[in-house]
């Protein structure tokens, strides 16, 4: 790849250094026809238009990118106007998504910085705590680039030209893998926290190095991401764990005290001692979502999550220990562990819902006569509860011999199932079903 200096370099009109993807080890071929068709349609109107942000940067490093993202001079409506294929979405910044299939294109006109169109300046507020509320304010292609976060992602690629315009040294920085904010550190983190776990991710996902300016302050104003919007940061920690690199990610979040402000009482268990199954479970976790991810085979986030808060659960039902049943036990656990979650990140039901599920499921493995384990076999959530209960067994939190009963169980036919759940022949079958119905779903010394 080539560095800046290189003699393929020279500058437009408007400051961009100009790199010519012939000097590049680059693959032309990787770029979705539709994003092209959508380039050459915009430039063909006279407008400015190229592919920009994760694609640019997936391009450069010779990966597959995973969707084809467009900056442009033309304002929203004309994008629109001029495919039909096409609708406007975004409050906070209006983007044009132009649909071809399953693929689709977004198009999002070139951002201004905010203050140098004074008639438009009533659509950029600022929050008195830095944070920029509403963002529609459009401008240059030179404001868009400062406009962006970080050097790397302020790289735009003209498919038509086989070039990539820098204006910021995103090149150099891609080339020395390098994350760096675009201006001051700060003061972009305080203007969108966001940017806080988009570094951390970035440099997870790319194994590229965080600058020690960009680092530095990440660790000491964690705690403004409690400003973010609850939705935007939810779909922020599920790009930060389902994109395949969630071990990595997890690990840069707890190195720059970013885990504390997402999970906090995962943060907590975890920096006392004796927890160190919980963190097994999550590093397992962690690790089984990623292979997931590697193998194209569907991920949720809700399994990670139940794992993130087991302990606290675990910890919550003994903490609660009473005169209660076990289900209200853990019900209770589970509402109060929630409760405290919320005040950080708040899971979207259908997250909340499922996990709710896994958790109240592990107890009912214990139970092996009789006619539950067939119910328990038939539940919707019975598998990702018996993926969980693998991960425990793994941790040594469960006896391995119960988890390799249901392994089994799974396995063989109905006659064979009928037989390992018959009453034992050796104890009366009442006070079988009763002990088992007393096994309870927190680990105890005795379980392992
Ligand atoms: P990926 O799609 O792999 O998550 P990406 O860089 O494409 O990475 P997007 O969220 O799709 O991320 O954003 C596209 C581009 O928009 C980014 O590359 C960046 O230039 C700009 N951008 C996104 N979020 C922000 C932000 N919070 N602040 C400034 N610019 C941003
Ligand atoms: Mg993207």
């Amino acid at each position: 790849m080539g560095k800046a200096g290189d003699t393929d370099e020279q500058m437009n009109k408007d400051g961009f250094r100009v790199h010519h993807l012939s000097e590049h080890d680059f693959n032309l071929d990787s770029i979705s026809s539709n994003a092209i068709k959508v380039v050459r349609r915009l430039n063909s109107q006279g407008h400015q238009a190229y592919l920009v942000g994760g694609c640019v940067r997936d391009l450069l490093l010779d990966r597959e990118p995973k969707d084809f993202d467009v900056a442009t001079s033309a304002l929203p409506e004309e994008v629109r106007q001029l495919f039909r294929n096409s609708n406007l979405i975004g409050r906070r910044f209006r983007l044009v998504h132009i649909r071809y299939g399953r693929e689709i294109i977004e198009v999002a006109t070139f951002r201004g910085s905010g203050d140098s169109n004074v008639q438009q300046k009533s659509s950029h507020q600022v929050h008195e705590d830095g944070r920029i509320l509403r963002d529609n304010v459009y401008g240059s292609m030179n404001e868009d680039a400062i406009r962006r976060d970080f050097t790397i992602n302020a790289l735009y690629l003209d498919p038509e030209q086989e070039t990539v315009l820098d204006r910021i040294g995103g090149m150099t920085d891609h080339d020395n893998r390098i994350i760096r904010l675009i201006g001051e550190p700060e003061e972009r983190y305080r203007e969108d926290p966001v940017r806080l776990l988009r570094a951390v991710r970035f440099s997870s996902k790319l194994d590229f190095e965080i600058e020690p300016a960009t680092l530095q302050p990440i660790a000491f104003l964690g705690a403004l991401l409690q400003s973010v919007p609850q939705a935007r940061l939810y779909e922020e920690i599920l790009k930060l764990f389902l994109s395949g690199h969630a071990q990595k990610t997890y690990a840069g979040l707890c190195r720059n005290d970013l885990l504390r402000h997402l999970f906090p009482q995962t943060d907590q268990l975890l920096n006392q001692a004796g927890n160190e199954s919980l963190q097994q479970l999550i590093e397992l976790a962690l690790k089984s979502t990623d292979s997931r991810v590697r193998d194209n085979k569907p991920v949720t986030a809700y399994f990670l999550f139940a794992a993130f808060l087991w302990g606290s659960i675990e910890k919550t039902i003994l903490d609660l220990a009473g005169s209660e049943n076990e289900y209200l036990a853990i019900q209770n656990a589970m509402n109060e562990v929630l409760r405290l979650q919320a005040k950080a990140v708040s899971l979207p039901k259908r997250a909340s819902i499922p996990m709710r599920e896994v958790w109240t499921l592990q107890s009912r493995f214990r139970q092996r006569r009789g006619g539950k384990p067939h119910r328990l076999l038939e539940h919707p959530r019975f598998r990702a509860a018996y993926d969980f209960i693998l991960l425990r067994a793994e941790t040594g939190a469960i006896q391995p011999e119960i988890a390799e009963w249901w392994t089994r169980f799974q396995s063989v036919s109905a006659a064979q199932r009928r037989k390992m759940t018959q009453p034992s022949q050796r104890k009366p079958r009442r006070k079988k079903a009763v002990s088992d119905e007393q096994a309870s779903v927190v680990s105890k010394p005795g379980d392992v």
